[in-house]
């Protein structure tokens, strides 16, 4: 404790700036504990139980008492055996140029490079992906018995590479010794190591013990003692495994942060004190430490903890921003319910509405009659009913004198909305108007026209209906499909263009990709949701089966069977990396394989994407029509196409599909009277894809399946949303780390609601932080 207080002094001694940056005294108040030993002259850390768990106490001037316990992390050796850095490890060196790192040069720092890692701060930020747990301390060479794993420190006497009959083998062969014995050490392929370690070198050498009689070590990992970086670095204790490349292996970057680490207490600390205080967690310069030098596996885990937490905080005040300036500071038009096209569009239908469709509705219709824009997210498994539920939204918004437009990812989704629309608004007398890249000319012209002087209601599109030249008369509500396909960005980018003379229009997004409560509160933090969690009654169920190679004929009978009885399949053939070209190519060629062999009796169809757009239109209504039996088809039939007579999905390549694709591909079936079948081929590589395909066969719940995903991925990304941008993660996995969303949920409600535009100082650095990540929308923090 002693030892603290005089760290602490002599470091406010070299710091006279203090006055003008008073949440960077607070960083170094609290990181004064794990000063690097240059500056405590000692090399020693204080070992104690470490007791992060209580609050550390809170002075009325928001300056930090250092927090109880020992400093985080191994108090490894100090590399800097040149003079300490001419400049303090002030937060200037967060953003220094690896090249400032003693003897690290311009090869270095290209090769850094290329794992995104551009200056000191980034450096610490690479964290490991996980640790070699070795032995603390060296063994004499004398205990050691074959077959287990040890690290002795031993002095070479001779190193040589042995000839071995397999020219591809080259073993580096060295006699070292002990005070207590002497044994053989080899490496593999490490020729050069011949040349770069001498007799009379100390090492610590780390690997498995073999040999029967004599003695001798297969070599994981070695180090030269008083070489670079701190003893032990490779060799003992918890020791980092980091995401590497060939030319910036995973040693080079042990010793790369093991130099920097002095400089971790430069890391800006963006974590208001009450936040940390709250949580339990350390400062920033310690969590890092921790993390890179953990001496037991919580500490690593503690010092994770807070970067997640920030990540995610910095995150979900970005989103609550959005959402704010999406929202409330902005007007829409209020859009009354009359009745007067929902209650006759209800009458007509052959069925009535689920309860989640109700509720659905109920929810949309309160957001639209407000005078702020709606911007909800309606998610629902393929199959639903949520069209419906976007119908009526739409004849709400017709009612109150306001036009709806459609947005979907494809034409050919856009086609078939224009029919679904057609057949339920027309009857209520509103005709939807359908205006794609293909629609052009006079045409064109006339939808233009009907839409700026507001004699159409309803627009049907992709993405282009919202670009420059298509003028509404009064757009009250935009409906955009299958949204996983947009990101933050596009969403903020479609709002804007959707705000017309200062009044914005509500958006409804739709997705049939289920979508995690979790990531829900993530990605996509800016929208309310509401959920459709069960289909309408009478839907068929539908069977999966993971067939093997050798089974493959029988599939083919049963799906002869299912043609033969009058329905239709679908073939999907695999994704191709090589791009659209070769996907076509290869689709092609299945298709022919098909209709010469095992298909010759049926028509045989075939849809991809590089047909021109006829073609594929011509291709999806011969199967819509029930003209072929079988549709080869890529991805392009994922979204939305709905034949209710094909009963059976065959995929190819099944493992080469995200989860997500897959079990949208699957929603292709069961959409009619009949029970589905979805057969999936193939031999996994991995053990995900394994897992993936496991999966499917026991749920076609999609929620379940989106949570499965989730656990199997563990990743940030889910079931192909691919997180463009400001809800990237670089340290929390949302599978994991869900205690730590609810935590970073929890305060950035709170922050944001006492400065929303994180104005207070102790929010400076959080405000700097979350205009970086999101930087797509400079004004974010100004309304
Ligand atoms: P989603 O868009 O959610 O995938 P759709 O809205 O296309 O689903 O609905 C699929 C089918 O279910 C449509 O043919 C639709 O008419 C029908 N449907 C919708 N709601 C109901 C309901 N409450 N009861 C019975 N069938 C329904
Ligand atoms: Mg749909």
């Amino acid at each position: 404790m002693k030892r603290r207080g005089v760290a602490r002094i002599e470091w406010l001694r070299l710091l006279p700036n203090v006055g003008f940056f008073p949440q960077t005294v607070q960083t170094f108040a609290i990181s004064a504990v794990s000063l690097p030993s240059w500056y405590v002259g000692t090399r020693e850390g204080v070992r104690a139980t470490p007791d992060y768990a209580r609050p550390m106490a809170v002075s009325a001037t928001g300056t930090d008492p250092a927090p109880p316990g020992p400093p985080l992390g191994e108090a490894r050796g100090a590399p800097w055996t040149s003079p300490p850095p001419s400049r303090r490890p002030g937060p200037a060196w967060w953003a220094a140029p690896l090249t400032d790192l003693p003897g690290v040069g311009n090869t270095t720092a290209e090769r850094a490079r290329v794992l995104g890692i551009d200056s000191v701060g980034a450096l610490l930020e690479h964290l490991p992906a996980r640790y070699e747990a070795f032995d603390e301390g060296a063994r004499p060479v004398s205990s050691l018995s074959a077959g287990e794993e040890a690290t002795v420190r031993v002095v070479l006497d001779s190193i040589a590479v042995r000839p071995t009959r397999r020219r591809s083998l080259r073993i580096v062969s060295a006699r070292v010794h002990d005070g207590s014995g002497r044994m053989t050490a080899t490496w593999f392929n490490q020729a050069h190591l011949a040349r770069t370690l001498q007799p009379g070198d100390e090492l610590l050498l780390r690997g498995r013990v073999g040999g029967e009689g004599r003695r001798e070590l297969s070599v994981k990992t070695h180090e030269v003692i008083g070489g670079r970086g701190s003893e032990g670095l490779h060799t003992q204790g918890l020791v980092p495994v980091y995401p590497a490349t060939e030319t910036m292996p995973v040693r080079r970057l042990r010793e790369l942060v093991d130099l920097a680490r002095p400089l971790a207490r430069a890391a800006p600390e963006r974590l208001p004190a009450a936040i940390r205080v709250r949580l339990g967690l350390p400062g920033a310069g310690d969590s890092l430490v921790a993390v890179h030098f953990p001496r037991s596996r919580p500490e690593a885990r503690l010092g994770r903890r807070r970067m997640v937490v920030e990540e995610l905080l910095v995150m979900q005040l970005g989103l609550e921003a959005v959402r704010r300036s999406q929202g409330a500071s902005r007007a829409a038009p209020p859009l009354r319910a009359t009745g007067e096209r929902s209650e006759p569009l209800l009458e007509a239908l052959p069925f009535r509405l689920t309860a989640p469709q109700r509720r659905a509705a109920r929810e949309i219709g309160r957001d639209l009659a407000r005078p702020v824009p709606m911007r909800r997210l309606l998610q629902g498994e393929v199959g639903s009913g949520k069209t419906l539920v976007a119908v009526l939204a739409i004849c709400q918004a017709a009612e109150a004198g306001a036009q709806a437009a459609v947005l979907v990812p494809t034409e050919t989704l856009a086609e078939q909305h224009l029919r679904t629309l057609d057949a339920l608004l027309g009857p209520v007398g509103l005709a939807p108007v359908l205006l794609t890249g293909r629609v052009t000319g006079k045409e064109r012209e006339r939808r233009l026209m009907a839409l700026r002087t507001g004699t159409s209601a309803v627009a049907v599109g992709t993405q282009a209906l919202l670009s420059e030249g298509v003028d509404f008369d009064r757009l009250g509500l935009v409906v955009v499909d299958e949204q996983h396909r947009f990101g933050v960005e596009q969403r903020q980018a479609l709002a804007e263009r959707a705000a017309e003379g200062g009044a914005s229009a509500h958006l409804l997004y739709m997705t049939a990709t289920p979508i995690p409560r979790t990531l829900a509160l993530t990605a996509y933090g800016d929208l309310t949701v509401s959920t459709i969690r069960t289909r309408p009654p009478g839907r068929s169920p539908v069977e999966t089966g993971w067939v093997r190679e050798q089974d493959r004929e029988e599939a083919y009978e049963r799906v002869r069977a299912e043609l033969r009885a009058g329905r239709q399949a679908y073939v999907i053939c695999p994704l191709v990396e090589e791009g659209a070209a070769a996907e076509a190519r290869a689709a092609t060629t299945e298709a022919e394989r098909l209709r010469e062999g095992p298909f010759a009796a049926f028509e045989v169809g075939l849809v991809h994407g590089a047909q021109p757009s006829e073609e594929k239109r011509a291709a999806m209504l011969a199967f819509a029509e029930g003209r072929t039996d079988l549709l080869v088809a890529t991805t392009v039939v994922e979204v939305g196409i709905d034949v209710p007579n094909a009963t059976t999905i065959l995929i190819e390549d099944a493992d080469r599909f995200g989860l997500a694709q897959l079990h949208q591909l699957r929603g292709r079936v069961g959409r009619g009277e009949h029970p589905g079948l979805c057969i999936l081929f193939g031999e996994p590589a991995t053990e995900d894809g394994a897992r993936r395909l496991e999966a499917l066969t026991q749920t076609t719940d999609g929620f379940r399946l989106a949570e499965l995903d989730l656990e199997i991925r563990g990743e940030g990304s889910v079931l192909g949303l691919r997180q463009a941008g400001p809800t990237d993660l670089r340290f929390a996995r949302l599978g994991r780390d869900r205690r730590e969303l609810a935590e970073a949920r929890y305060a950035a409600r709170r922050i944001a609601a006492a400065d929303p535009r994180l104005e207070l100082p102790e929010h400076r650095l959080l405000r700097d932080a979350v205009l970086h990540r999101f930087d797509a929308f400079p004004r974010l923090l100004d309304a």
